[in-house]
């Protein structure tokens, strides 16, 4: 069931974690693989006699298998020693949710309802109302206009901060009364900034801790090969970054562009500081009814097995592009946060998770990539796009195979323009979601694309 690792998995390494953790072979068959379990009902021994499960909208074993290998990948630091005295309720616990938007619905929920915490646990049904989200201001797009828009009539708020602009005291200033939630992300898309995570810890963490807003951290963009933010950070004994990790595991996680599915995993102390949190998004999980399909659980394990072979992959190609695009005549502005010479990279090799310093000697960052084709028109950014063989024009990030984008038109033209400019979102931007295919082909197609707007903006 999830959260009851065996002892010794906690001290394998997260490659190995990534393979085996809820893959153990089958008690009866000796499969070395879970089986894919599609009942929608379970046989009770008697009434209320469950053997663990009763409906699969509120529980399933595939989903308990992939709950129980992200909670592993999220939350156990790699080569542990021995931490024994801790309890398995200790541990943390991950719930996985029909998409990444399902999972900020249930918590967007849990912020309305939490008003005595885990008030949407509650029997009673008692509502907060209201309820404040402090979220940063570049967010994913879905993700603003659920909190913005859908959730507005259950009373819920939402601030967006510049969290690099505001600073410590204007954090503190931005953090309200019913602020129960900050909402970040690393990093954010398309610029690829990172915010202030350690400074936004701190503030937060200065508050009284019984009624201090939790913090939860988009992780998508790297996955918890790169950034697992639910472990403390090392060099001193500050707590986690977050209490709550959230990913759309449509993209990194799940690596090949077919499969929609969120995750959260609550971190191992949040749980057990406040146990109506996982009381509350477990509620939510099956009464929301976004529930995710065994089968589409069933190939996200198999997927996540592959997670760091493909990461390393990711990376190491996307760090030698970023560093071909920044030599390049016809580009200016690469942003990639594994460039030395890119402004976020001190601060995010100090949040890098401790196994990818391990694996990748803590230099590339993830597969995104973004940059600007020097003088080109919004048709120019087309045409760069439509030429590439390689690379396919398509939303979404994180396949094996490179797909690019243009924000300005596309996943982001949904912004107004004012915000657009401040963001630095111009009509020449171009995001790219480096695969893993061949570096050399991808350098040729790049190339390809890049003569091909030469040609056009000089007609
Ligand atoms: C895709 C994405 C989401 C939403 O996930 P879905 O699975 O598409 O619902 C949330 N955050 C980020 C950063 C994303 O890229």
């Amino acid at each position: 069931m999830t959260g009851s690792l065996p002892q010794q998995q906690r001290h394998d390494h997260f490659s190995t974690r990534s393979i085996h953790v809820g893959s153990e072979p089958d008690p009866s068959t000796g499969a070395v693989v879970p089986s894919l379990s599609v009942a929608t009902t379970f046989k009770q021994d008697g009434i209320g006699k469950m053997r663990g499960y009763d409906y699969s909208r509120s529980g399933n074993p595939t989903r308990s298998a992939l709950e129980e290998l992200l909670t592993s990948l999220e939350t156990s630091p790699s080569g542990a020693v021995s931490q024994d005295s801790r309890s398995d309720a200790s541990i943390g616990e991950s719930l996985v949710f029909a998409s990444g938007s399902a999972a900020t619905a249930a918590v967007a929920h849990w912020v309305t309802l939490s008003a005595k915490e885990g008030g949407a646990g509650g029997k009673d049904g008692s509502t907060g109302g209201g309820g404040h989200i402090l979220s940063v201001n570049d967010v994913y797009g879905g993700t603003a206009r659920y909190l913005a828009r859908t959730a507005r009539p259950t009373g819920l708020e939402v601030t967006f901060l510049d969290f690099e602009k505001a600073g410590k005291d204007g954090i503190r200033e931005a953090i309200r009364p019913d602020t129960r939630l900050i909402w970040l992300e690393i990093p954010t898309n398309p610029l690829l900034l990172v915010p202030p995570l350690r400074l936004i810890r701190d503030v937060v963490h200065s508050l009284p801790a019984a009624t201090r807003p939790l913090i939860l951290i988009d992780t998508t963009f790297l996955s918890s090969f790169y950034i697992t933010p639910l472990l403390s950070d090392g060099d001193n004994n500050s707590p986690p970054l977050a209490d709550i990790a959230y990913s759309s595991l449509s993209k990194y996680s799940g690596g090949h562009s077919d499969i929609i599915l969120g995750s959260l995993t609550v971190s191992p102390l949040t749980a057990s500081l406040r146990p109506n949190l996982l009381k509350g998004l477990r509620f939510l999980q099956n009464s929301l009814g976004a529930s995710p399909s065994p089968r589409d659980c069933h190939l996200l394990i198999r997927s996540l097995k592959t997670l760091s072979v493909r990461m390393i992959k990711h990376g190491l190609n996307a760090l030698r592009v970023a560093a071909w695009l920044n030599d390049h005549p016809a580009v200016e502005r690469v942003r990639y946060p594994g460039l030395k010479t890119d402004g976020a990279f001190r601060e995010i090799s100090h949040l890098i998770s401790p196994n990818a310093k391990r694996e990748t000697l803590g230099i590339p960052f993830g597969g995104v990539i973004t940059f600007a084709i020097k003088d080109a028109s919004a048709e120019g950014a087309e045409r760069f796009c439509t030429t590439l063989r390689i690379a396919t024009l398509a939303e979404s990030l994180g396949g094996v195979e490179s797909l690019v984008e243009v924000p300005y038109g596309m996943t982001h033209s949904h912004l107004p323009q004012e915000t657009l400019s401040t963001l630095g979102i111009t009509p020449n931007l171009i995001r790219l979601s480096v695969g893993i295919e061949d570096y050399d082909d991808i350098v040729d197609d790049l190339q390809r694309g890049l003569a091909a707007v030469a040609a056009t903006e000089k007609v």
